[in-house]
């Protein structure tokens, strides 16, 4: 007989490393009796069950066979518009034509790898970023560079740097209450970047999945409406923090061009976003003031990180520093020197509580003494509870 050979083992990808960290921590946080802070879950308060039950009843019963037949890869023309109407309605001008519903913003991202990425070629983060936005650009083989970020966002000279030395194709940026950090691009360093991307040439990634979700300050315009971007900005957005993320439905507003060979794309990955799905979702916003939920889900939000930073100073170990979001679900803490808080995870869990440790959200050296904070999850009770576990894992 003769000798069985084994079929080619899988190319290996850098992107698998990081992810597994974030594995084993959401792993651990679903120990029974553990309060989580780690997942990016919007609350489960907010998500509007009977309404998305009626939009799928609605749908599924007035026009079974489109809902439920193959449909258009750029998207379903009435979420397209309602959409379209959302972006402009906040400050871009949008037309139905220049967007593409996606699986998830995070398809859209990938997307956008795929369309621009070879291998080698160079993608300018600022640090810390969006962990599964690194992964999508290690999958292409591209050389993720990081820039130094304070609480304005990135800082636009050291980027300029970059620019000038790597010349970056892509530059990455979560404008509005950054994942991880949840900090916010200030308005000048949006003009900066725009000037900077007109004057070197790249292209602009603005991925915001949470400008919606502002409980402070003032709404800044996005990257992609200032004076020279447009063109050269691609925005992502999503229905995943307004909405459902298990619905799945983000888009990617695009230069025509690039929005052609990311519809190719697509074509190959999925053909397309679920029909269902999406004309639940269109009936869902025609039908809803939207708004109007928004205008709870912020004073949640607010409350909720509120509670959170109340509790900080007097849990987190002397010399501890934090961020303070205007808007979003996440903070990020930096504990004192020394301090290793994927080494402390295991402890913490221990004591009932659980976060995400913050080196896989590096793309350079990490800095071991962060982590993150989700608190869109827990009510003040058990907020303050779960900080006082934290601080009692730490101390
Ligand atoms: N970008 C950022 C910055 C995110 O935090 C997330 C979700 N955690 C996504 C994209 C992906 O969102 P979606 O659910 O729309 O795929």
């Amino acid at each position: 007989m003769a000798e069985r050979v084994p079929p080619p083992g899988l190319v290996p990808r850098p992107a698998a490393a990081s992810s597994s960290v974030i594995r084993d921590a959401l792993a651990l946080a679903r120990r029974p009796g553990v309060l989580s802070f780690a997942g990016g879950m919007p609350a489960s308060e907010l998500l509007d069950v009977e309404g998305l039950r009626a939009a799928y009843d609605h749908v599924l019963s007035t026009e079974p066979v489109a809902a439920l037949q193959y449909s258009l890869t750029d998207g379903d023309p009435r979420l397209r518009e309602l959409i379209a109407g959302r972006l402009t309605g906040r400050g871009l001008d949008t037309d139905p034509a220049g967007l593409v519903v996606t699986t998830g913003a995070q398809q859209a991202l990938m997307l956008l790898a795929t369309v621009l990425l070879r291998p080698g070629d160079t993608v300018a983060v600022e640090e810390p970023t969006y962990l599964a936005a690194l992964q999508c650009f290690a999958y292409t083989g591209a050389r993720v560079v990081s820039v130094p970020a304070d609480d304005g966002g990135i800082d636009v000279d050291a980027l300029a740097h970059v620019v000038a030395r790597d010349r970056p194709r892509l530059v990455y940026l979560v404008p509005d209450f950054q994942n991880p950090t949840g900090r916010t691009l200030a308005l000048e360093r949006r003009r900066a970047v725009a000037r900077l991307a007109e004057t070197r040439g790249f292209w602009i990634a603005e991925d915001d999945p949470y400008g919606e979700l502002r409980f402070r300050g003032e709404h800044l315009p996005w990257v992609a409406a200032q004076t020279g971007a447009r063109d050269r900005t691609v925005l992502l957005g999503s229905l995943s923090k307004i909405l459902a993320p298990g619905l799945r439905l983000g888009w990617m507003s695009a230069p025509p061009a690039l929005l052609r060979a990311v519809v190719l794309a697509k074509q190959a990955m999925d053909l397309h976003t679920s029909s269902v799905d999406q004309a639940a979702a269109a009936h869902y916003l025609a039908n809803h003031d939207i708004d109007a939920r928004l205008v709870g889900g912020r004073a949640l939000y607010r409350e909720r990180c509120d509670a959170m930073l109340g509790e900080l100073s007097s849990v987190l170990p002397p010399g501890s520093t934090w961020s303070r979001p205007d808007g979003g679900m996440f903070l990020w803490v930096r504990l004192p020197e020394g301090f290793d808080s994927a080494a402390l995870l295991p402890k913490a869990v221990d004591h009932g509580v659980s976060y995400v440790p913050g080196a896989p959200f590096f793309a350079g050296p990490p800095d071991a003494s962060t982590l993150r904070l989700s608190f869109a999850g827990h009510g003040r009770e058990e907020t303050v509870e779960g900080m006082r576990r934290l601080g009692k894992a730490l101390s």
